[in-house]
């Protein structure tokens, strides 16, 4: 069943991050973490950043950046440009996308996209690896 709440309002999916990833698979405590997170829009603060600085998604005036007068702010720039170096993943592209077919066909286009070659486990874009079978891979840098 598909889950809204990984669609995250930075254009961010969840179903990929590291801190949702470890508490769906029970592995908090393996690798070393506190807390998990259940996605974005169930709130976290360890899941990325640009509520805690805007007004407007913290009042829920806006379910996605790309809805923003301001988009792309200055804000979502910076996590833009951290993702493109770190993991090779464009927030703004994918706040576009997102706009462009609406969440529910992009969040099935994320969980393909994440969903590890050799065993159809899924694939954590922060730690570029499988959780499943540990594959190395990150689709972003094919
Ligand atoms: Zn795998």
């Amino acid at each position: 069943m598909l889950n809204n709440n990984l669609a995250a309002p930075c254009g961010i999916y969840c179903g990929a991050c590291r801190h949702y990833l470890v508490l769906k698979k029970d592995l908090l405590e393996q690798r070393g973490f506190k807390t998990g997170c259940k996605g974005c829009r169930i709130r976290n603060k360890n899941c990325v950043f640009i509520r805690r600085d805007c007004p407007a998604l913290k009042k829920k005036e806006l379910e996605f950046c790309y809805e923003c007068d301001k988009f792309p702010c200055q804000n979502l720039k910076t996590i833009d440009k951290r993702y493109r170096e770190r993991y090779s993943l464009n927030l703004i592209e994918s706040l576009k996308r997102i706009k462009e077919i609406g969440a529910e066909k992009w969040l099935l286009e994320q969980k393909k996209f994440y969903t590890c070659p050799k065993c159809e486990g899924e694939i954590c874009v922060h730690d570029e690896e499988c959780y499943d079978c540990g594959n190395k891979i990150n689709p972003n840098k094919k």
